[in-house]
């Protein structure tokens, strides 16, 4: 990637994270800023082998969808991964689906590499990566970062334990052997583990399962049964999402007539 594609990454990350809700040092919540960011959100756990993520323009919505099966600090890589599809690749209608192999940083598409760049400059920028270890990590002479310090970085700044070292090793925090010893200490101790000795969120390391399906949703799906387009099985379905019952938005339904009826009112309604 060049210089100033870099920096503009940097810029457009810088800018966006102005409207987040950031702590001291790390964005709080990054699901809970997309609706104030004008994205909507969809979070299903659609399967531990089912793609990451996707991110896809329509009509005037910008939709971002992660998969909740994954652990949670890759499913919020994955949706600031889909933000920077969104701000630089989804301007000509393209619609971006992404896997292990593209957001692992394995690919050598363009593309998903300014979107992994993104997603790191946004999680963890620079100068408060820099200010947290300055203020945040105990130094011990002579040594350098230790696992259950990654475990602090991690819990700040919501990322896995590996997109924490691919981080501070691109920052050059830390060299590639630190970084070897770290992985084993890692394999040792076990990512959740360390986050508990630190009183961290040990949540990052699992799964949420989480569903989440814009409120609004409840109206199309309402409005589509209304007018018979789809059959009481979905419309349960989709309540069943949001733990609701036909019951409970049984003041929004209209009673099913049949198609007769429909047409000698649209008729009827024709010749007013
Ligand atoms: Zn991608």
């Amino acid at each position: 990637m060049q210089e100033s594609t870099e920096r503009e990454i940097r810029i457009k990350a810088n800018s966006l994270r102005e409207k987040c809700n950031v702590s001291r040092y790390g964005i709080v919540d990054l699901f809970k800023d997309c609706e104030s960011l004008g994205y909507k959100l969809l979070r299903y756990p659609l399967g531990e082998n089912a793609d990451l993520g996707f991110s896809v323009k329509k009509d005037n919505d910008t939709i971002i969808f992660t998969n909740s099966c994954i652990r949670l600090s890759r499913e919020i890589f994955t949706l600031a991964h889909e933000i920077g599809h969104i701000l630089f690749h989804l301007k000509d209608g393209k619609s971006f689906i992404d896997d292990n192999m593209t957001i692992n940083g394995r690919s050598t598409d363009e593309k998903e590499e300014e979107a992994n760049y993104f997603a790191a400059c946004l999680l963890m920028p620079f100068d408060q990566v820099n200010r947290f270890i300055d203020l945040e990590i105990e130094k011990i002479p002579g040594k350098g970062l230790s696992a259950m310090d990654i475990a602090r970085i991690m819990s700040e700044f919501n990322v896995s334990f590996d997109m924490a070292l691919n981080r501070l090793e691109h920052l050059k925090f830390i060299g590639s052997e630190q970084r070897l010893c770290l992985d084993n200490e890692k394999i040792e101790k076990k990512v959740g583990n360390l986050l508990r000795s630190v009183g961290g969120n040990a949540r990052l390391n699992l799964p949420s399962n989480e569903i989440h399906i814009p409120y609004e949703y409840i109206d199309y799906v309402i409005y589509n049964y209304n007018h018979n387009a789809v059959p009481k099985e979905t419309l349960e379905k989709v309540l069943d999402c949001y733990h609701l019952t036909i019951d409970d938005v049984s003041d929004k339904l209209v009673e099913q007539c049949d198609d007769d009826d429909d047409l000698d009112e649209l008729i009827g309604g024709l010749d007013n």
